[in-house]
């Protein structure tokens, strides 16, 4: 039928804080494409791909109904609308394929600055403004706290100051929104970053194929995001020191270094960022010419 489709297709933000990462992200995997802001289709030039630009809160229904293949989501949307299915008794099932490395926030409760919040039975019998109802009731379920819903998709932090609701349940990273609005968090209630998603719906095996060369180039792309090459010269009498120092560098290259039998060259990958402070303890082993450069790619 005109649904059924040889190309694997990738639901991803249309326009939002998911967006230009998730894009990114696929580019770094090696497909490309061009967007046209105009369509809700990109079609990859180099690989059997249609990539659907929606409203992120379309996304896990999208792969839960089998429509598209894939999807790149807000675990938070995605926990919300597993839970919304599972209720309506509506398919809700999707594979999880991997955390990935951004879209970091956290599903907070906040009250109005002059509230006084002991325990989240502070909130019993009070309103409570969110776009995120089932996160929220499971929470107080489980704290065994009744409380009323005030349901808004947008401007949920003015909801206290307009007098619709007594606290609220929304989305926070550095907080600056809250104390804007004359708010403060009380309670996290869930921990987010965005996620890759697979439909269980069956795959045809070029298909299942193709995901699993996608999340493998994934795994290697976020592998080489959170790593680091290390190029440094080292007195031979502080080498074990200085590469116990190197975070996550379990075997380092050591190599000699011409008419210098004192120093050697070591050159490492490291699996975090090599920070400043650990610069500085380095230089002060005797450490030198410390280079730390960033890696592109990484596999096996
Ligand atoms: P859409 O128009 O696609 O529905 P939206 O307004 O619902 O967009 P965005 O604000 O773009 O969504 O946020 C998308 C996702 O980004 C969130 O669901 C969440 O997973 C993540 N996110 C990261 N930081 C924040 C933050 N500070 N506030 C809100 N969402 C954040
Ligand atoms: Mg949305």
């Amino acid at each position: 039928t005109m649904t059924e489709s040889t190309r694997l297709r990738i639901a991803i933000q249309k326009s939002g804080r998911l967006s230009t990462e998730s894009q990114q992200l696929l580019k770094s995997c090696g497909v490309k494409f061009t967007i046209n802001e105009q369509r809700l289709i990109a079609h990859s030039d180099n690989m059997p791909i249609d990539l659907l630009r929606v409203r992120d809160d379309d996304i896990p229904g999208l792969v839960m109904d089998g429509v598209v293949d894939m999807g790149i989501i807000g675990e938070n949307v995605l926990e919300e609308e597993q839970i919304e299915r599972q209720t309506l008794n509506k398919p809700a099932d999707c594979l999880k394929l991997r955390q990935l490395d951004f879209g970091s926030c956290r599903l907070s409760l906040a009250v109005p600055k002059e509230f006084s919040y002991k325990d989240p039975s502070s909130l019993e019998g009070l309103r409570i403004a969110t776009s995120y109802p089932n996160l929220l009731r499971r929470f107080m379920q489980e704290k065994s706290i009744t409380y009323r819903d005030c349901l808004l998709k947008g401007s949920v932090e003015v909801a206290p100051r307009a007098g619709l609701a007594d606290g609220i349940c929304d989305l926070v990273s550095s907080g600056a929104t809250l104390e804007a609005n004359g708010l403060y968090e009380t309670e996290v209630i869930y921990r987010s970053m965005a996620c890759i998603i697979q439909s269980t719906q069956t795959q045809t095996p070029a298909k299942q194929a193709l995901i699993d060369k996608i999340l493998s180039r994934v795994n290697g792309v976020i592998r080489a995001r959170e790593s680091k090459y290390i190029l440094l010269h080292a007195p031979t009498e502080t080498l074990a020191q200085i590469v116990a120092l190197l975070p996550g560098a379990e075997n380092p290259t050591v190599l000699p270094l011409n008419d210098d039998t004192n120093r050697v060259a070591i050159h490492a990958v490291s699996t975090e960022d090599l920070f400043w402070d650990t610069m500085e303890q380095l230089t002060a082993l005797g450490a030198s010419s410390i280079l730390v450069m960033p890696i592109e790619k990484m596999m096996g």
